[in-house]
């Protein structure tokens, strides 16, 4: 394994026509991957990749923009969290992007339970954040506050797009910072790759979404995490040879694979 994407949704519909052949292009190029599940059919389509291929890994849960579609039904997902092919818990978190998503309440709450089920099967959480508008809808602050008080494992914080400040507190909690796609062609990013450990960075692709470049305006998949851990390597300035083993080396330590 010379890349590994930890954050991909190979099991979406998007990918009912090729993903035999995607996975192929994963392999052509070395490339490991985890796959996140967002509901509980999500969740077992994930696990069961993960069985059929051994270098396909899964993370369950019940994302925080469906929370108000499905109850989260915490032996079901136990039973997914305790198979040995899953590696996390997620993707939940807080997501205030929206008018319409569930109340803050209600996605606390359900985040809450989330966290008691990593720390019940000791396994990372792999977390969603987005913030509203102004600083009481910050996602960040709130999510600072309820790992604090309530996970007793680390975690990711997938599509890191919170502050400076805000990385180094989640760092301190043990909690590692996972760039998409984005960093390509936004470059509201290079400051915090650039000012956090190496050892805390990890590639992720989100796809199907956030097509990295060269490839925008295409679905996006896993294969292209390749793009994702060169711009990383070039926004830090430090050479490939050093910054892909550490891409790899870390999620290899955080979820233990
Ligand atoms: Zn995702």
């Amino acid at each position: 394994m010379k890349y590994i994407d930890i954050h991909c949704h190979l099991n979406f519909d998007d990918f009912d026509l090729d993903r035999g052949e995607a996975i192929e292009r994963c392999r052509e190029k070395g490339v490991g991957m985890i796959v996140v599940g967002t509901n509980i059919e999500e969740s077992k389509k994930a696990v069961k990749l993960a069985e059929e291929n051994s270098d396909i890994w899964a993370i369950i849960g019940l994302h925080p923009t469906e929370v108000q579609n499905e109850k989260f039904d915490y032996e079901a997902y136990k039973k997914l969290a305790e198979n040995p092919r899953t590696v996390g818990i997620g993707e939940c978190g807080l997501d205030y992007y929206r008018a319409e998503h569930a109340s803050k309440t209600l996605q606390q709450e359900v985040f809450e339970q989330h966290i008691a089920l990593a720390n019940e099967v000791k396994k990372p959480l792999m977390l969603h954040l987005r913030s509203g508008v102004g600083e009481a809808q910050n996602a960040y602050k709130d999510t600072l506050e309820i790992i604090q008080k309530h996970a007793k494992v680390p975690g990711d914080v997938h599509f890191y797009a919170g502050s400076l400040d805000e990385a180094h507190e989640f760092i301190k909690l043990g909690f590692r910072l996972s760039f998409t796609g984005v960093i390509t062609f936004a470059r509201n990013y290079d400051e915090i790759i650039k000012s956090i450990p190496l050892n805390m960075i990890m590639s992720e692709t989100d796809a199907p979404y956030v097509t990295p470049a060269p490839y925008r305006g295409k679905r996006n998949e896993p294969a292209y995490v390749t793009e994702v851990a060169h711009k990383i390597a070039e926004i830090r300035g430090e050479s490939l040879d050093v910054v892909l083993p550490h891409l790899v080396d870390n999620a290899r330590k955080l979820f233990g694979i």
